[in-house]
């Protein structure tokens, strides 16, 4: 087995086939040592297993979502990364099964019966029995259809020090969507809100997100924004330790199922399209499509198109497809809502039940049990929001059609 790309998500399917028993190789544009820079959060109920915890350089249970003049406490705690502890946990374990890394830029791949052979922008030829593609959202070796309006999500975020705390002290805050410092000019453009917490020793992360936008909102305008939100709390910033910048896609096409190489993280289309999350569930389900292939490579005169096929079935059965269908119309609903109209939505969303909620924004839910909880929440949302749910329906029937039907 060769797995292209070294991220978060290669790591784990990496460490995740070695523990089936196949012999894994890592092929990485860089050394897979090399820090990640973007900052991971991830809900704690997501950790498929305890030793993940250890992972995290931080954790929060005091969660809230400011909306409108309302604060409502989530009661789940969430956690961010330590990318150097979740890096080196995921090598090795890897390791310890014969993960083996080697450093090149994947240009081209050839399939032949039994093999396939990967290409390096250097001149040298990795062959492998199966090749997975996890090379993030822009994937080297992967096809898939020309997409035109991709949404992407895209955030500007400090860590920093701060005249005064930006949130209140030890909270971590999911969501603010109050836009009152914002003109009424500004407040028809498209909602952003912060995503804030404090990491202690009197330093904080405040980042100013677009949730999804086609195209992206330029990070010009969301520093802009960020400094005005921060301006209107009388806090001024001190000292920045660390610059984020974030813009990556939401709602990615597929890649064509019936190909001769798997794909895995963003390279799969897994991020999870009305919140922007993946790495809580490529953990999780690395594991599942891991045993899919190992199986499939076992099975007598197994080639990489069986193999790959095994492996597209269990990451894209029809209800993970039926679910996609789903969210990718959540996520279509969402982008036509204004400022107000998002903090409506969203007051209506946390007041769900608990498990509705969060399953909805970790995906655990039956395809059932999905349906049923959007439906309570168009029954529950006030006029203004079902009537944006009711004309997102109406341009994005194809969507919801092929969430019945369970097609890409
Ligand atoms: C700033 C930012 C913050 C985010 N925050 C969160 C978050 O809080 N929680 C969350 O769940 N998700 C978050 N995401 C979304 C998503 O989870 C990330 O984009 C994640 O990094 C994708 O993981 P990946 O492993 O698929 O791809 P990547 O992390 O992009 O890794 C791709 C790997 O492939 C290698 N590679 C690329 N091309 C080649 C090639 N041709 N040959 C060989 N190797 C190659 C790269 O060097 C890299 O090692 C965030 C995204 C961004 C940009």
């Amino acid at each position: 087995m060769l797995v292209v790309g070294a991220g978060p998500t290669g790591l784990a399917i990496a460490a995740a086939l070695s523990e089936t028993g196949l012999r894994v190789a890592g092929l990485s544009a860089v050394a897979p040592t090399k820090p990640w820079q973007n900052t991971y959060g991830v809900w704690l109920d997501e950790l498929p297993t305890p030793e993940l915890r250890a992972t995290l350089g931080y954790c929060w249970s005091d969660v809230v979502v400011h909306v409108g003049r309302r604060t409502i406490p989530l009661r789940r705690e969430y956690g961010l990364f330590n990318n150097q502890r979740l890096q080196q946990f995921l090598l090795e374990r890897g390791e310890r099964r014969g993960v083996v890394w080697h450093t090149g830029v994947a240009v081209a791949v050839e399939h032949r019966a039994t093999h396939s052979l990967v290409m390096t922008r250097d001149g040298r030829a990795f062959a492998a029995r199966l090749v997975v593609d996890a090379s993030g959202h822009s994937p080297a070796l992967l096809r898939r259809p020309a997409a035109s309006h991709v949404a992407r999500q895209a955030a500007y975020g400090i860590v920093g020090e701060f005249s005064a705390p930006p949130v209140q002290p030890g909270q971590m805050v999911l969501m603010d969507y109050r836009s009152d410092h914002l003109t009424p000019e500004e407040q028809r453009e498209p909602p952003t809100f912060l995503y804030a917490m404090d990491l202690g020793g009197g330093q904080f992360f405040v980042e100013e997100t677009s949730l999804a936008h086609v195209p992206g909102i330029p990070l010009s305008t969301l520093e802009r924004r960020l400094h005005r939100r921060l301006d209107a709390s009388g806090v001024a910033l001190r000292q920045a330790v660390h610059v984020e910048r974030c813009l990556f896609p939401m709602n990615n096409p597929l890649p064509y199922l019936d190909q001769p190489i798997m794909g895995f993280g963003g390279a799969a289309s897994m991020v999870h399209p009305p919140s922007g999350y993946m790495v809580g569930k490529a953990l999780r389900r690395a594991p599942e499509v891991a045993q899919a292939l190992a199986q499939a490579l076992s099975a007598p005169g197994a080639t990489p198109l069986s193999a790959a096929r095994a492996g597209w079935q269990a990451l894209w059965s029809p209800p993970w497809l039926r679910r996609r269908q789903l969210y990718l119309f959540g996520l279509a609903s969402l982008m036509r809502c204004d400022s107000a109209t998002i903090q409506e939505f969203f007051a209506a969303f946390f007041s769900l039940p608990r498990r509705e909620w969060t399953g909805y924004l970790s995906d655990t839910l039956s395809t059932a049990e999905l349906a049923r909880t959007m439906l309570r929440l168009f029954v529950r949302v006030p006029g203004r929001v079902r009537r944006t749910l009711i004309a997102a329906a109406g341009a994005e029937h194809a969507l919801l059609r092929r969430a019945a039907l369970g097609r890409v």
